[in-house]
Order: structure tokens, then C-alpha cells, then sequence
């Protein structure tokens, strides 16, 4: 059974191609639009995971007060972090908006989905001071991977761990029951790929990153397609139903 991690979905027909492939997935809605869409969205399919977080790239366009219904109806907090590569926003805002809401998550106990992009040894510092389950997203930075190790997180691999050996350094060094991966939604996949491909192909991404990690580990991909579903229940979910599609009508 396949597990993606970490997605964002737009539309009916991406749930609906998640259903059709009996994909399992956490879809992230960054911020309080993208969060009420999710929730209109999810009661179509049963496989799908939702996690809310003002995302830093829009940490000065919305206050906290405003995500906070959303992040009242989550049991995963995400995707939330600190960025300088890919946006201008105020570092202080940034953090500000972070730490608040890894507060909350602890207070609840609740798993975070983490953006590091430039500032992975400051997200390193900062998350050391909280227990609760940590997922780094994609992590491709060339140093600290340390860090986070030390601190038990979990690891989704992103789709570029063909390309990129700071992905592939992390599918090498990861424990395997920390191990997931994701494709990071359409956008992500054609970013890491340099290809337009459709929702029919999210299966094949996933495949394709677990027999890379297969064939890093020494492993079969059945091998490492059971550990990571395992991993995802684990940490995700109580009480996955059989199968994605077992119960609605998608
Ligand atoms: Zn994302």
C-alpha cells in the first residue's frame, strides 16, 4: 500500500486519482483558504490525511488568530517552518509564527511536518526543545542532517532522490522506521522532475522512490513499501480502514 507523506491537492479529480491508486496521503493546506478547501475536499475519500499550518512563505499575509479554527480541527500540524531561499518574508515573523505554532503542537501532542530551506541548523536549534514527533519534509541540505537525526525525526524523501545526493544521503542515513516519502503535490513532482506529469502518475513516483530507497538499503521495494505504510500508520493514523477506497464511493 502506498503513502504519500506530504501532498497538496487542489481538486475533486486529484482526490479522486489518489482514491483510484488506494494512495494514502497527508494533504497540507498552508493557509486558512487552502485549509477550507482540504476540509471540503476530504470527506470524499478516506485514505486522506489532512495537516494545517500557516506555511512561512505566507507567515506575513494571514495572522495565527486566523488559522487557529484550522488548526484546532488538525491532528498533524504542517507544513511549518522557516525559509530564505524561497521567499522575502521577515525572519522574525517567520519565527514568531513558527514557534507558536510548534507550541501548540506539543501542547497537544500533535506530529509536525517541517520546511527547513535555508535555515535547517536555526530549525534544528529551535525544534531540539520539542518532543513531539517531528517529520523533516524533503530535507536537501548538504550539512546538519546530524541534527535531526539526533533528535529521532522522521524523513519523507522527496522525488528528486534520483538527482540529488543531499535527498539520497538522507534515504542512506535515515533509520528505516523513520523513513516515508512524499511527492509534495503536481507541483513538487514537476519541479524535482523537469516533467509535466499528471495525477496518474503519482503511484509511479512513489514506486520509483522506493526502489531507489530499496536499492540503497539493500532491501526489496515490497520490503520498503511495508515499512513505510507501517511507519505512516503509525504516526498518522489510528485506525486506517483496510483499504483507501473500503469505505466511500470514489
Ligand atoms: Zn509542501
Amino acid at each position: 500500500m502506498l503513502c504519500d507523506a506530504h501532498t497538496h491537492i487542489e481538486t475533486q479529480a486529484q482526490v479522486s486519482s489518489y482514491a483510484r491508486q488506494n494512495i494514502f496521503c497527508v494533504a497540507s493546506g498552508g493557509t486558512p483558504d487552502e485549509c477550507a478547501d482540504l476540509l471540503a475536499l476530504r470527506g470524499a475519500y478516506g485514505g486522506m490525511s489532512v495537516s494545517f499550518g500557516l506555511h512561512p512563505w505566507y507567515a506575513d499575509r494571514y495572522s495565527l488568530e486566523q488559522m487557529e479554527p484550522y488548526l484546532c480541527k488538525a491532528s498533524i500540524i504542517g507544513e511549518i517552518g522557516l525559509d530564505s531561499v524561497w521567499c522575502q518574508v521577515d525572519p522574525g515573523r517567520q519565527r514568531e509564527i513558527f514557534l507558536r505554532q510548534l507550541d501548540f503542537a506539543q501542547q497537544r501532542r500533535l506530529p509536525v511536518i517541517l520546511h527547513t530551506k535555508g535555515c535547517e541548523q536555526e530549525c534544528a536549534a529551535l525544534l531540539s526543545r520539542y518532543t513531539m514527533p517531528k517529520v523533516i519534509h524533503w530535507y536537501s541540505c548538504e550539512h546538519h542532517l546530524e541534527h535531526f537525526l539526533e533528535q529521532d525525526c522522521y524523513f519523507t524523501i522527496g522525488p528528486s532522490v534520483r538527482q540529488d545526493p543531499n535527498v539520497l544521503a538522507v534515504a542512506e542515513r535515515a533509520p528505516l522506521r523513520r523513513l516515508l516519502v512524499e511527492t509534495d503535490g503536481l507541483s513538487g513532482i514537476r519541479w524535482a522532475l523537469g516533467r509535466d506529469l499528471t495525477t496518474r502518475h503519482l503511484g509511479a513516483v512513489l514506486r520509483s522512490s522506493i526502489e531507489a530507497i530499496a536499492a540503497l538499503r539493500g532491501l526489496t521495494p515490497a520490503e520498503v513499501e511495508k515499512l513505510v505504510f507501517d511507519n505512516y500508520s503509525s504516526l498518522f493514523t489510528r485506525g486506517l480502514p483496510q483499504s483507501p477506497a473500503a469505505n466511500h464511493g470514489v
